[in-house]
């Protein structure tokens, strides 16, 4: 099966770098690293803790909060929170967890700005897409239509003072692979603060959060892919502090039919999935920020993806487009801004 969280489009280096100005630190900090499979991909931590036992603890306990935020959000266990609000679609207003209001609210925000070019109803497309994916064969049109009556956001009722939900249409399908995996990297980082762990890194394919730098660095260094990763060496390094990354692009998700490449990821607007090649890097304060940034700029042309960038926040993007055998690159107004690491800074 292939997995809607699957992605490795991102090869991140995630590698401390060395900073010749001193922390004065009480403690001694080593560094450590774990990974668990969650969410159909690698969960990966690296955090600095004074010793293996103080760093296990804390580890633990963060797989244990996104194991539990996988039950509430995925789409592909039937048993999930967000899988039982979908069978309820059509019916009343249903109360959610938390976890569910905070992401849902989040979504609808992110759809409202770029007018549904962001949309987690997007579910039956998804499907039909991923099928497509499976066969290499284009979605059939009559089901496509069938599936656009049952996307909008506007067709998804999230209410924060009730706590509820209500989907508009029977046959109604949430999907929340291009915001969740953001939303679980920033809960474990606030399950390993919780646990006296500051200086860490979370890392969830290509959604990267991180808190404050390893000791004695200035920032964590990531290398961010070129649009061809295979074999290179990143392009560019950043250097990050109390934020998150995403880059998300279709370098492993995608089906070639009839000398088109179509993405993993659609638009919701029209039913079709994204052609051409593309990669975007989002910088931001948090990773459900940047998760749900990085998908929308996949999906708005260059000019409008920037615009919504530039509107967010502490947010800051690069998109590198192919066009023919070469490619064009687009910065938004912030991204000179953010702190760049090198290679050299890896030690
Ligand atoms: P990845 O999963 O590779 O990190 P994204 O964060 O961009 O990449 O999420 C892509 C996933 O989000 C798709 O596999 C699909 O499940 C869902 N999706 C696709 N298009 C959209 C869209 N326009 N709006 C919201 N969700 C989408
Ligand atoms: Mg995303």
């Amino acid at each position: 099966m292939i997995s809607k969280w699957y992605r490795a489009a991102v090869i991140c280096l995630l590698l401390p770098s060395a900073y010749p100005g001193t922390l004065a630190r009480t403690e001694r900090l080593d560094r450590f690293e774990f990974s668990q499979p969650h969410m159909g991909t690698e969960f990966r931590i690296v955090l600095y803790a004074p010793d293996a036992r103080r760093a296990a603890q804390a580890s633990d306990a963060a797989f244990k909060r996104v194991r539990e935020l996988d039950s509430r959000l995925s789409d592909y266990r039937e048993t999930s929170e967000l899988m039982s609000l979908c069978r309820q679609a059509g019916g009343g207003p249903v109360k959610v967890s938390d976890d569910l209001l905070r992401v849902l609210l989040e979504a609808q925000k992110f759809a409202e700005q770029t007018t549904g070019a962001f949309d987690v109803t997007a579910g039956p497309l998804v499907r039909l897409w991923r099928r497509a994916r499976r066969r290499s064969e284009l979605p059939d049109p009559v089901r496509l239509s069938q599936a656009r009556e049952l996307v909008g956001f506007d067709k998804m009722h999230v209410d924060e003072r009730t706590q509820t939900v209500r989907l508009a249409k029977p046959g109604m399908l949430l999907d929340l692979g291009a915001i969740a995996k953001g939303y679980a990297a920033d809960c474990a980082l606030a399950v390993l603060k919780q646990h006296g762990v500051t200086s860490a890194l979370v890392a969830v394919g290509g959604d990267i959060a991180v808190s404050a730098p390893p000791p004695g660095t200035r920032g964590w260094v990531i290398g961010i892919a070129s649009l061809d990763s295979r074999g290179k060496l990143p392009r560019h390094y950043l250097s990050l502090r109390d934020a998150a990354v995403s880059t998300s692009g279709d370098a492993q998700q995608y089906v070639e039919i009839g000398g088109v490449r179509y993405s993993h990821i659609i638009d919701p607007r029209t039913g079709q999935a994204i052609q051409g090649r593309r990669s975007v890097t989002v910088v931001a304060p948090n990773g459900m920020t940047s998760d749900a940034l990085d998908t929308a700029a996949n999906v708005l042309d260059p000019r409008s993806a920037l615009e919504l960038i530039d509107s967010t926040e502490g947010a800051a993007a690069l998109i590198v487009q192919a066009v023919g055998q070469s490619s064009r690159t687009f910065e938004s107004k912030r991204w000179h801004h953010v702190p760049k690491g090198a290679p050299r800074d890896v030690r």
